[in-house]
Parts: structure tokens; sequence; C-alpha cells
């Protein structure tokens, strides 16, 4: 079907807001994605003229990305979040009821009237409230969530989306959300979140927003930078770089710079930055205008992953707020200084929360990391200095600028200052986002603001920093949550989603999940990452399904260690660490599950590949 005059239009306004027009092709496909139903290699070819590129280059960057759709879908796609949180919570019942009330066998299904496409998806980053399903509808571009669901609630939701076909889904937040929010009193990050219209202008200034930015502009970049530095504000996505310090590699002389907002959390156990950005987007985006003043950017992005449609409505809304109060655009507050900013919604791909990989996603290429050195603040988007802070990192900017670098390292430790959001999900009464200074002890994490493990059950493992990290066990619930502690018992602090296994619940099942996440989400540029990730599940799956060998955990630790050591990105070496650590914890435990499933210790070979062999048109099969 041929793209209307009106939808080329829009793509070439889309192209024009960017310093390279490219840029703008995750955009134009989401639009025309909305406008005619899914992506087909006819309108592949057509968005291929209007980019200058050839239809091979828009069909790599369209089968890259999971929200793209190669094939139609029914009026209603439902995605529902499988991922470890969600099934600590009882996704998988919720899943069977879904199947039963639409009377669909498997994922992809479609069901017989058209009206929904059923799918399961990785982590929606809804940790804290899950089960949690995605709705897209057709002919509207943001989706919706679905939130704390039970197979009752699923079964009334079909009902109504049944009965609302003719109306468009609302982008709102589900009335079950948001998530329990809690920690230390006063809370700074998480003051206004409950507050009535917290994601408003109006209210933001009333509680004293922008004043920080009214005060770093009166200051000169280089005095921002050297405050951030005095705070030790380190990084919350993930590696906790001094955010400060990163700001100074910026080169001197070289222009343009960019700030990006990474706001692609996709961390299984991560939802704080959505919280951010849903009941505080000016917070964030005060953050953002501080740090691209103290770098003198020119322009900023907000990268935000695609599944977020409640939050890109409210950031959008926001930014558009913030331009018509004078803190963005020409002359900010007549300081002379002017800003852009941009909101790019990404397509649904975990390592495009990989800096490198979000810059070329940004840059309209598929999310592959790129080769470190040269680092982003050198060579980043478009080739030119970039710095890339995260959405929580950022929302602590204002505070520190308002309140003074000594101000923030009253809280946490010396070489962990500031406070943090935890993110405490699986199997505790509640779990939520508690903000509270580094140093506080996992047991007190769980245990007094979480409300302590669902039914009393004792705690089996710990993730303390999101899915890519290793779990620690019981015995570590002393352990304060700093950088440094988390690592000296063995894990590491991560992006501070704390996820917990109770007693009871099969570890096997957990492995599963996690190493499906790894292999789903593999960008695969790289052979031992792309390959080994598969390899590891298929073993996996064998030992669940009671074909085990205990040989098979050494051959695990053997493959997942190629994986560790030598995979390009940092990719690799988390996608094996949750594993390892369960063998290396809980041997005994898996030991007597596969002694006891497979007493007799025969299995089948292992299938490796499917051989496709178009030339002749065979079917594909394994070959074993
Ligand atoms: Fe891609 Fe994995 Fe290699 Fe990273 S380690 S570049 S995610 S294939």
């Amino acid at each position: 079907m041929p793209l209307s005059e009106d939808v080329v239009q829009k793509i070439h306004r889309l192209m024009a807001r960017y310093p390279q027009p490219r840029s703008a092709l995750g955009p134009a496909l989401h639009l025309v994605q909305r406008e005619v139903g899914w992506i087909s290699p006819e309108v592949e070819e057509e968005i291929a003229a209007i980019f200058h590129l050839t239809p091979a280059e828009v069909h790599a960057f369209v089968g890259f990305y999971t929200m793209y759709y190669k094939s139609p879908k029914g009026v209603y796609h439902l995605e529902m979040c499988t991922n470890v949180s969600c099934k600590l919570r009882g996704a998988d019942e919720v899943a069977q009821r879904l199947f039963q009330t639409l009377g669909v066998k498997e994922w992809g299904e479609t069901t017989p009237d058209g009206l929904f496409t059923v799918n399961e998806t990785e982590c929606l980053g809804s940790c804290g409230t899950g089960p949690v399903m995605m709705v897209r509808k057709r002919g509207q571009e943001l989706p919706r969530y679905y939130e704390k669901l039970t197979p009752e609630r699923v079964e009334q939701i079909v009902e109504e989306l049944k009965a609302q076909v003719d109306e468009p889904l609302p982008v709102e937040p589900d009335p079950m959300g948001p998530a329990h929010f809690g920690g230390m009193e006063p809370k700074v990050l998480l003051a206004r979140v409950n507050k009535p219209d917290s994601h408003r202008i109006d209210t933001y200034l009333a509680d004293g927003g922008y004043e920080a930015l009214r005060k770093a502009l009166s200051m000169t970049p280089e005095e921002v930078i050297e405050e951030v530095k005095a705070s030790g504000l380190r990084g919350r996505g993930g590696a906790g770089f001094p955010a400060g310090v990163k700001w100074s590699f910026v080169p001197k002389d070289v222009f343009p710079r960019y700030l990006v907002c990474n706001a692609d959390e996709s961390e299984p156990g991560t939802f704080k930055d959505r919280m951010l950005m849903e009941y505080d987007p000016h917070q964030v985006i005060e953050g953002i205008i501080i740090a691209s003043y103290a770098i003198q950017a020119e322009k900023a992005f907000i990268y935000i992953r695609g599944e977020y449609g409640f939050p890109y409505a409210r950031l959008t809304q926001a930014v558009q707020e913030a331009y018509e109060k004078g803190f963005l655009g020409e002359n900010i507050l007549g300081s002379g200084y002017s800003l852009d900013i941009i909101v790019h919604r990404g397509a649904g791909a975990y390592i495009c929360g990989e800096e490198t990989a979000l810059l070329n996603s940004l840059e309209g290429r598929r999310g592959h990391p790129r080769l470190k050195p040269p680092f982003p603040a050198a060579v980043g988007v478009y080739g030119k200095p970039t710095i890339i802070n995260n959405v929580e990192t950022l929302s602590n900017v204002p505070h520190i600028i308002k309140h003074g670098a000594q101000w923030y390292r009253q809280f946490g430790t010396e070489k962990s200052p500031g406070f943090r959001l935890f993110g405490v999900s699986g199997e505790v009464r509640k779990p939520g986002l508690y903000e509270l200074p580094h140093g506080v002890t996992l047991r007190e994490l769980i245990y007094d603001y979480a409300g302590g493990t669902l039914d009393d059950r004792p705690i089996k493992a710990i993730i303390p920093g999101g899915l890519s990290m290793p779990m620690l066990t019981a015995d570590k619930l002393d352990t304060p949550l700093d950088f440094e502690s988390v690592q000296a018992a063995g894990s590491l602090l991560g992006s501070a989603g704390v996820i917990v296994i109770c007693e009871g619940t099969s570890l096997i099942d957990v492995m599963e999940r996690t190493i499906g996440f790894y292999r789903e989400e593999s960008c695969g540029k790289c052979t031992p990452c792309r390959e080994g990730s598969a390899w590891l599940e298929k073993i996996i799956k064998r030992i669940k399904n009671g074909q085990g060998r205990k040989e098979d955990l050494d051959e695990i630790m053997r493959l997942s260690s190629f994986i560790e050591q030598q995979t390009f990105c940092p990719f690799g070496p988390a996608s094996v660490w949750g594993i390892r650590s369960a063998i290396t914890h809980f041997r005994e435990e898996l030991e007597a599950y596969i002694e006891q499933t497979n007493p007799s210790g025969e299995v089948p070979p292992v299938p490796v590949r499917p051989i496709y062999r178009p030339d002749v048109g065979e079917p594909a099969k394994e070959r074993v």
C-alpha cells in the first residue's frame, strides 16, 4: 500500500528535526506502522526511497527491532511479560488464563475473529507491578500497560477491550499502578510523585522547580561540572561511573556537542526511570538542561524505550511546557544559552541500553555496540562529543546544584554518596520503589521497607542489581547496598533492581527464563554471545524437561566462561553471571533435580542449529 502524501510530509518533518535525517528512520517507522498496520516489503521500499537508503538497509533496521511488525497483527496486540520478576508473581497462570479466554494455543496466534494477537515479551519495566501486559491497538502509536494482573483480571480486560473496539485505547496509567513508593523521609527524587498533577509544570514550579537551573545558569559551566564532581554522584544506569568526571572528558573546542538521556530502561528488575518520567518528568528535564549547559551541548536527546507509551506522553507534554515557559529553546532565561530537546522512541531492543548501541540506534542504525575507545565523550553521536547519562542520574543533578555537593554527601557512604532508587520485585509483600541512602542493607530493604517475603518464606537467593548481576545467597542479607560492598559480597549493584527469590521456587525455572532473555536480546554481532546463549538455553531446557545429566552443569560453566571472556560488549559476561552464580551457590539442589528427574542419566543428543536450504526449498531441519 503506498504511503499517503500526508504521511510522507510528516516523515520529512521528522527528518528535519534531527542533525542527520537518517535518525528519523525509527520514528518514521512508528508513524508508518500506525498508518498502515505493519511494515511490508513495499513499505520498506518506499521508506528507503524517502531516506535515500537501500531497501536492504531499511529491512535490516526493521528486522532488528521487535516493535516493528513484519506481518499483520490483530486489532489488539497483547504482549505479556514472562520474565523473572513477573514469573515470580504468577505470570504463567495469567498467561494460561489468557490463552483459555481467547481460545488460542500458543504465542504468536491471532484469534479467528482477527481481534487479538498474543505474544510473550521480555521485561516491560513494570517489575514492581507485575505481572504486566502491554496492549497495542491497530491505528495507535502508543501502547498501554495493564499491571498487577491476575487470571480473573485478564479475563475482564479482554471483555473490556472487546466492548471498546470502536474507541481509542487511552494512553494513561493502569489504575492498578503506580508502583508502591517508599523509603527515607523526607524523600528527594520521589518527594513529589504522590502529589496531584506532579507531572505538570505549574506544580513543579510551585515546589521550587527550575530554581536549580537559574542557579546553574548564574555559574560557569566549569563550576557546574566541579560541583557535580565534588558531590561524587555516580551513574545510576549500572556502571556507576562518576557523572562529573564523565562530563569533564568532553574535549575542548570540539563542537557541536550532544547530551543523551538514556531512558531505555530494560534491565529486568528495574523500573525506577519509568516512575520518574511518569510522575516527575520536569525533574528529569531540569537535570538534562543543567547537564547540557555544563558540557555546552546544543541539543539533547531523550532516548526512551518504545514500550514506554505513557512515560513518552508525559515527557513530551513536559518538554512542550518547558519550551512555553522559556526553560528550553533560544536564550534560556536570558542567559544566552540555548538548548533543544528531542524525545526519541526506541523500538524494542534491550541492547540499546548499552550506550554505544544506543548511539547507533539514534542514528537510524541497528543497535550494535561500537568499539571503545574512542569513548562517546570524545566521539559520540554523529561523531561528535556526547555525554550519555541515565534518567535517575540526571534527576539527581538539580538537587546537587540547589543544595550543594556537601549536602549530597551527607547521604550514603564515602565512595557511594547519595541516595538511590531501589526497585524491589519478586517474592516480597510490598514490591515497589524505595528511595534510601546507599549503605542500607539488603535485610533492611527487604524486611523493613518491602514488608518481608510472601508467606514469610525463607529467602533462597537475591539478585541485587537487575537480572544481569550474580545471585547472592541469604547469608549475604546484611550486605550494605553500595557499589563496593555488593561487589565484595560477590555481585554488583548495577541498576539497584533487587529481585527476591524464596525457598520453594524452582531455580531451574529461573535459570531457564534468565538465559532465554539473553538469547532473545543478544544483538547477534559476535559469535560466543549469539550462539553460546542459544546453546546454554538448550541445555538448561533439557535439564528442566527431565533429560539432564550432572555433567551438564560443568558444561554450562565451561561454555559460559567463553562467553564471559570473549565477547565484544558487557552484555556477554552479564548474560551468564546469573546462571553461573546459580550453579556455584546451588549445585547440590540442581544435581538433586537432575537425579530425580532423570535417574537413568540417558539423554538425546542436543540439536544444533536448524539447517535451511533455500536453494532446494527444503524445510528447516534440526542437525544433531
Ligand atoms: Fe552483541 Fe552480545 Fe556481542 Fe554484545 S556481546 S556485541 S550483545 S552479540
